[in-house]
């Protein structure tokens, strides 16, 4: 198996420092070694010298991670660590012959646009999510797969990467991304891509997560992009990462690509609010992206940023760990929310889509919204004016 010569060559490296501790939220929840980083990576070589068999209770202990890489961005050894754990979740569960759970899993994200032509799968992606049941259409229902900037010659035609969660879970984000994208001057292109196959890495499925980067490849290059946008920090980390599109066409998060190739004028519309800036696990220690948010959010009038206590957190999403292990990812979520109320700020922003997802379950009761970057942007740039009718303007306005 490829994974254990990755866990083998790399796990020699540890030298057990125990850094990765110190900012591991599961470890900072549950206070027990073998949920920290350096206790998975020790495990994860055991699995793969063979000297501990795969088995349900190595899946489980393995399972007690949010795939966030703040260990990896910690590790003084270089250690990729989240990317040893998630080898070693494959290795683990090669004990069965078959898992209904581990197929059904595959199926759904490696079939996601044939699915998603089936009448209601848009509510069951929802209800499986622990959101509302989508009464609305779908963002690729709602959206052009060529939209052309009004009045004036593109700029540029850029691809945009509609991930899975936006286009069924927060459709008027993707109406937003679109909004901005071509009041900046561009043509954006919708194509139909498939998952970003973070997902299926994330659960030890790496020759599923590389199918859907094959046919996602094979779509960049159909569709002579210039370059791929995406309003997820996730799927930008994995898409990255994985070199879908080699160094010619790039990759980019959205406010990255506003701010290093765009590099657009001040919106003039006022938003008079204080924002706590959520920066996603995988922007921060994945592609440490930062700045670029706090840069476009900095550059709306009247909007002030507020720091949070302790300088930001995980949110305790991360993907499936939400649902396979809702009691943490709980608990985690309780003690974050509770410092970004702390931080006195009205309303909440971020650019990922599963971060959104979570921070608004945390948050329902406190009245708080959580918006995407673009939504705040296409207010600022577009109120009144825009080319695709913005959805969930109403709750735009509340805010
Ligand atoms: S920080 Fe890196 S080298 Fe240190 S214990 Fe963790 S994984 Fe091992
Ligand atoms: S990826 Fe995140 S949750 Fe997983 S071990 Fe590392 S710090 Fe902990």
């Amino acid at each position: 198996m490829q994974g254990n010569v990755i866990i083998r060559e790399y796990q020699s490296k540890c030298v057990r420092c125990g850094q990765c501790r110190s900012v591991c939220p599961v470890l900072d929840i549950l206070g027990k070694e073998p949920a920290s980083p350096r206790g998975k990576v020790y495990l994860a070589g055991l699995i793969a010298r063979g000297e501990v068999p795969p088995g349900p209770r190595a899946e489980e202990i393995l399972s007690l991670c949010l795939v966030c890489g703040a260990c990896s961005a910690q590790c003084p050894s270089g250690l990729p660590v989240d990317g040893i754990i998630t080898a070693a979740r494959e290795a683990a569960a090669s004990y069965r012959h078959y898992s209904p759970y581990r197929f059904m899993y595959r199926s759904f994200f490696t079939q996601m646009p044939l699915l998603g032509r089936l009448p209601g799968f848009a509510s069951l992606f929802r209800g499986m999510a622990g959101g509302t049941p989508l009464t609305g259409r779908p963002a690729r229902h709602q959206i052009s797969p060529i939209t052309l900037p009004q009045k004036k010659k593109p700029l540029m035609r850029v691809g945009y990467f509609l991930g899975c969660a936006t286009n069924y879970l927060l459709p008027e984000v993707a109406v937003s991304v679109v909004n901005v994208l071509t009041h900046l001057g561009c043509e954006v292109v919708t194509p139909p891509f498939a998952c970003c196959g973070l997902p299926l890495a994330a659960e030890g499925e790496a020759a599923a997560a590389k199918k859907t980067l094959e046919v996602n490849r094979r779509l960049y290059q159909a569709y002579k992009l210039d370059a791929l946008i995406t309003d997820c920090s996730s799927c930008s980390h994995h898409l990255t990462g994985q070199g879908l599109a080699g160094d010619a066409q790039p990759v980019y998060e959205f406010c990255e690509f506003l701010v290093k190739v765009l590099n657009p004028a001040r919106p003039a519309i006022e938003i008079s609010q204080s924002v706590a800036c959520h920066y996603p696990c995988h922007l921060r220690h994945g592609r440490k992206l930062e700045d670029h948010l706090h840069q476009i959010l900095g550059n709306i009038p009247g909007l002030s940023l507020v720091e949070i206590p302790g300088g930001g957190s995980c949110c305790g999403g991360g993907g499936s760990f939400s649902i396979k292990q809702k009691s943490i990812s709980s608990r985690i979520l309780q003690k974050y929310t509770g410092q970004i109320l702390s931080s006195g700020a009205q309303c909440a922003a971020t650019v990922c889509p599963s971060c959104i997802m979570q921070l608004r379950r945390g948050l329902k009761n406190q009245d708080m919204p959580v918006l995407h970057a673009a939504q705040l942007l296409s207010r600022s740039y577009l109120i009144g004016q825009s080319p695709i009718p913005e959805f969930n303007l109403s709750i735009l306005m509340t805010i």
